[in-house]
């Protein structure tokens, strides 16, 4: 039986063994998803363990997204842009890492029926998540972004990096995030995510950020707010939205999308999506009753 698995501290919140399992199960794949806890220092030890013939390849999540960079035998540039690595495929005995959250998110989009082309998005967050987001929108026609972020050093970081990829003009700090004019909103911090089953009902800007006059309404109107959060399905950040008339998303699709992209690279087979929508939805209804 072959394996994939996930390198996580901790593992067992993740809903990718049921998304996996559930598609392995669907095309007859004889293979299982196992969710290994890997501290810090036994990371290099861990992916070590990818080589061995039975592994299709792996996930990796907080807090291994880039330092496992060091350990692999290539990243491709998708990636080493972003700076994250979420999935390992194997190559005989090479591991090569890569991203899937930055196309997961934008095919999750896309499923929604919104475009990035010309708009201006605002990212809340400066980490691994919002780093995908910013890279998938500007690289989808976005015609700027505004980042805002706790931490002003990780945000100028992040500012400075996508002006050299996408351009000076693109790519801009806020520090005042109600006065930033955009058609789109994404939460990408871990601020209102669930934990031990209590939603902490948080959000990491204030609900006037979406106290839009009529004039700053661009776009048609199309007024967006995505939360990378999946749980709790609509967070604090989309209930504002929304009581806003914001058009909310949520990040459940960004999750099975990215989990679609890894299937396929660890397969070559095209991802049973909507037998891994299902798996997750059931697992994530199944924790909360
Ligand atoms: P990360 O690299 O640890 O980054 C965390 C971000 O959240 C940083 O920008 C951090 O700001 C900010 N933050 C944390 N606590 C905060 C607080 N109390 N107030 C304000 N900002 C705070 O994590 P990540 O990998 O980017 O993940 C972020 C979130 O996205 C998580 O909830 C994760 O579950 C979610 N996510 C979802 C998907 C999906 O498929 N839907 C995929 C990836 C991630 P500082 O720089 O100031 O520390």
């Amino acid at each position: 039986m072959k394996r994939a698995v996930l390198l996580a501290h901790p593992s067992g919140h993740s809903l990718s063994p049921f998304m996996h399992d559930a598609a392995f199960r669907a095309l007859g794949i004889d293979a299982r998803y196992e969710a290994w806890d890997v501290p810090p220092d036994g990371l290099a030890d861990a992916v070590q363990r990818l080589r061995s013939e039975d592994l299709l390849g792996a996930n990796v999540t907080v807090p291994h997204k880039l330092t496992v960079m060091e350990h692999l035998d290539d990243v491709d540039d998708e990636a080493r842009a972003i700076q994250a690595v979420n999935v390992v495929r194997r190559e005989g005995r090479r591991l090569i890492g890569g991203n899937s959250d930055a196309a997961g998110l934008m095919r999750s989009l896309h499923e929604e029926g919104w475009s990035a082309d010309g708009r201006t998005v605002g990212i809340v967050g400066a980490g691994g998540a919002a780093r995908a987001a910013a890279f998938g929108v500007l690289a989808h026609g976005a015609r700027s972004v505004v980042i805002v972020n706790r931490t002003a050093a990780t945000r100028d970081a992040l500012v400075a990096n996508l002006a050299g990829r996408f351009g000076t003009d693109r790519v801009r700090a806020c520090d005042d995030p109600a006065r930033a004019v955009v058609d789109a909103w994404i939460q990408a911090t871990s601020v209102g995510m669930e934990r031990s089953g209590i939603d902490p009902d948080e959000s990491p800007l204030p609900a006037t950020v979406f106290d839009v006059a009529g004039d700053r309404a661009r776009s048609g109107g199309a007024r967006v707010a995505i939360d990378l959060v999946y749980r709790p399905a609509v967070p604090r950040f989309l209930r504002d939205a929304r009581d806003a008339g914001w058009t909310s998303i949520g990040g459940l699709g960004m999750l099975i999308h990215q989990g679609a992209i890894a299937f396929e690279a660890w397969t070559g087979q095209r991802a049973p999506v909507d037998v891994m929508r299902l798996a997750a939805t059931t697992a994530l209804a199944g924790r909360s009753s």
